[in-house]
């Protein structure tokens, strides 16, 4: 039978792990191997995916995926009991310790003024950004979902000004799975930091220690952070660190990163080893023992067969041996082997299947967890089930449940834009704008009062004040928006939505994976496009960045208030609400398109973690708030300012630089002009709007700041345009290219090319949307 056949609650022993290539591989990464045990927890609410749990934690799989794998279903009790007995707590050897690892001296200690490099290197959702922040002092965005940091980031350890430390993406094995996978691998590779910083999750250890694996073999000096040790201790687990440190041979430091506990000490350890160049003291895992010591002979074999090739392309000999059994053929064309030597390595790999009885992946893999293994039986206590986890399980029966899944999504999500946008969001708003009209009354009294050249007048009030003003009292409701958005993406919620929606997006082409660009695409297109790099196929990602723009960002929120009020003040919340609907419509409509053309496939596996529900950090949250108002007051004073001026500038000039009596005259009525006639058919002809809509792609908020610095007042536009024109203009701003920043985005995820085909397409996509809307609109009679 197979892991499809197994009812929820129902155990069973992998026998057989089907499938090909890279995907195989990540099953095999991620703990699912012959001879684990994997217990199915439940069923997504619309029949799949299935979630699991394997080696102590939560996995999601595709039952398509679920069915190549073999099962024999055991009943429970029949396990081994799990020793009893708790370890105790032994003093962890300090610094005076040093040169444990060698004997003092015998390090080859790098020059002093030597900076030293570290890479922060650990599974998805360690605490890797977190422990980054402790050590920096910088403000990261951490977050709960597997694979937030989608980028690099560096910093110095505080108190040690010659350090430069770096957040890699968090990563489950050293095989290029995800482009995550292979930034965080030729980090380490190519860069060769003088040190690793290897974050483990003490409650998750089993997996975490198969990375910890794969890097001790790449011989860089390396310290190993037991992270979440609050969690561990708290329900009732301990470690032997002494015994630990002794089996890994190198320095393993008890941390908290979240708490901020055993930091320094981990601090004082990395610095210690980068700087005497202490290697690990262990790379051979493989056991003589272990079934007969196939995967041993095979092992060192291949590392005689081609050492003088890896050393000559600066590889370590036994990561790269590692992975030619395992079938990298990065690492096999990297290490240019002759003819003879391929053959060799062909023949040893299958000597070693036949007298292992597993194919060469799954050999290796179970190489590495046997190993974990006799680490884990010998020095951890696994806590009982933890209070986290309880609670995860109990918040998940409603949260994931079958019947209540989809409506508390809905509801949660509702209760976030009526929060932002209603209630809290709105409120604040309101006060600023209070205040900023006030200052505005002021400084024009002020003007007036000291007989301010009238044209100066006339740019404070109508340029600045009109235009920055009017955008800067949107950012109560970006803030709150980001604020909700990261709630629900630390907290884990995310992931679970991923869950659900899996089979939802598979129709239109995805995986649930996708549902995180596409949400964080409401608050800010950019960060959203980024974080499509969490997506291991090429394919996912395209069509993922193509459709991320349709999301309305709160960007757009000014435009669509300031066309509200105008045109349809009664009817505010529903026209929003509308927009919003029609921007995922379109972005389905189009994914179905690419789907049936350009897209042709299939969608990634979803093989995803399920993280325990943990409260963010409200010191994380403040940061990340922190943060977007900064980089929004920033936009704010810099494109949007520059923006007004040269509008309010070219409005009121004409091209002899004598101020324009009637705007007709100005030099932006004759630029726009020449692009006016593409907007007639949507009823927008008029220079103004177009010139506002130009501007727009510099950013989206400057849309409304042009057009109040045009028309002046908030009736201006009224005159000029009808309600189904206004209604055309928002579907057209709801569509059209997002900013500059995105497009930059775009170019750096895939390339000139596509971005500029993103622009071409979307203003298209908006132009039509823009049509339909105006003439179905004008067949109601509108
Ligand atoms: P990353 O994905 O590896 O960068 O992990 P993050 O730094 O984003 O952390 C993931 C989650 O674990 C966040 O909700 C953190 O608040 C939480 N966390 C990090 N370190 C600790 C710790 O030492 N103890 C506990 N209890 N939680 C932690
Ligand atoms: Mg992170």
């Amino acid at each position: 039978m197979t892991l499809k056949d197994l009812k929820p609650g129902e155990s069973g022993v992998i026998k057989r792990v089907g499938g090909t290539g890279a995907l195989r591989q990540h099953f095999l990464d991620m703990g699912v191997i012959p001879g684990a045990e994997v217990t199915v927890i439940q069923f997504a609410p619309m029949g799949d995916p299935v979630e699991l749990r394997i080696h102590g934690y939560e996995l999601t799989l595709r039952l398509d995926d679920a069915d190549k794998i073999d099962v024999q279903t055991i009943i429970h009790g029949e396990k081994a009991a799990p020793s009893s007995t708790r370890k105790k707590l032994m003093e962890h050897p300090g610094l005076g310790e040093e040169g444990k690892f060698h004997p003092k001296g015998s390090g080859s200690k790098l020059p002093s003024g030597t900076k030293l490099t570290f890479a922060l290197v650990g599974n998805q959702n360690s605490g890797k950004t977190t422990l980054f922040n402790q050590l920096t002092g910088s403000n990261q965005h951490v977050g709960n979902f597997p694979g937030v940091t989608v980028d690099r980031k560096d910093g110095v350890i505080r108190g040690h000004e010659n350090t430069l430390i770096t957040d890699l993406p968090g990563i489950y094995s050293m095989s290029p799975y995800t482009s995550e996978e292979l930034v965080s691998r030729n980090f380490v590779l190519n860069e060769k930091p003088h040190g690793i910083i290897n974050i483990v999750d003490a409650t998750n250890i089993e997996r975490n220690l198969y990375l910890t694996m794969q890097l001790l073999e790449i011989g860089i000096p390396m310290v190993v952070a037991l992270n979440m040790m609050d969690e561990m201790t708290g329900n009732g687990g301990t470690v032997d660190i002494n015994a630990m440190e002794a089996m890994l041979g190198v320095p393993v430091v008890p941390i908290s990163a979240a708490k901020n506990e055993g930091v320094d000490e981990l601090v004082k350890h990395a610095v210690h080893v980068a700087k005497y160049q202490e290697k690990p003291l262990r790379q051979d895992f493989c056991a003589v023992d272990d079934h007969g010591g196939a995967v041993h002979r095979a092992l060192h074999s291949v590392i005689h067969l081609t050492e003088d090739h890896a050393e000559r392309s600066g590889l370590p000999v036994r990561f790269s041996a590692s992975k030619l059994i395992e079938g990298d053929e990065l690492i096999l064309s990297q290490l240019s082997l002759d003819q003879n030597e391929k053959e060799t390595l062909e023949h040893i790999v299958l000597q070693m299947e036949k007298e292992r009885g597993l194919d060469r992946s799954a050999a290796m893999a179970d190489m590495r967890f046997a190993y974990i293994k006799k680490v884990c039986d010998r020095c951890v206590i696994k806590p009982k089930e933890s209070r986290e986890h309880i609670r995860s399980r109990k918040l998940d029966r409603i949260l994931t449940g079958k019947y209540t899944a989809i409506p508390t999504f809905i509801i949660i999500m509702g209760l976030v834009f009526f929060l932002t946008f209603n209630v809290i969001g709105a409120w604040l708003q309101e006060l600023l704008e209070k205040g900023i009209d006030s200052l505005e009354k002021a400084a024009g009294s002020a003007m007036a009062a000291g007989n301010v050249n009238s044209v100066i007048q006339d740019l404070v009030i109508n340029g600045l004040f009109e235009g920055v003003g009017s955008v800067l009292s949107f950012l109560p409701i970006i803030v709150t928006m980001f604020f909700f958005l990261s709630l629900l993406e630390d907290s884990g919620y995310i992931a679970r939505v991923a869950f659900f929606t899996d089979k939802l997006l598979r129709k239109i082409g995805l995986s649930g994976r996708s549902i995180v660009p596409l949400l964080i695409g409401f608050g800010c297109t950019v960060p959203a496009v980024m974080s499509t790099r969490t997506l291991p196929s090429a394919r996912d990602r395209k069509l993922t960045i193509l459709l991320t723009p349709f999301m309305s960002c709160t960007a757009k929120l000014p435009i669509y208030a300031f066309f509200v009020n105008t045109f349809f003040p009664n009817y505010g919340g529903a026209v929003m609400t509308l927009l919003y609907i029609v921007g995922v419509f379109v972005g389905i409509i189009v994914a179905l398109l690419f789907k049936k053309t350009l897209f042709r496939g299939e969608a990634v596996p979803f093989v995803m973690e399920l993280p325990n529900y943990r409260l963010p950090s409200p010191r994380n949250v403040m940061q990340l708030l922190w943060e977007k108002a900064k980089d929004f007051l920033q936009r704010a004073f810099s494109v949007i300012l520059i923006a007004t001026i040269v509008v309010w500038f070219l409005q009121s000039f004409d091209f002899r630089l004598n101020p324009a009596t009637d705007s007709h005259d100005s030099i932006l009525a004759s630029i726009a002009g020449l692009l006016t006639p593409l907007f007639m058919p949507l009823g927008l002809g008029d220079w103004r709007i177009v010139t506002s809509l130009i501007s727009g792609f510099m950013a989206k908020e400057s849309v409304v700041s042009v057009l109040e610095v045009l028309f002046g007042a908030e009736g201006g536009i009224a005159a000029v345009i009808t309600p189904a024109a206004a209604a055309s203009l928002l579907v057209f701003c709801l569509l059209y290219t997002p900013c500059v920043a995105a497009i930059a985005s775009v170019k750096r995820e895939l390339g000139v090319k596509w971005a500029m085909a993103v622009v071409l397409w979307q203003c298209a996509v908006a132009w039509l949307a823009a049509l339909v809307v105006r003439l179905v609109l004008l067949g109601f009679g509108l």
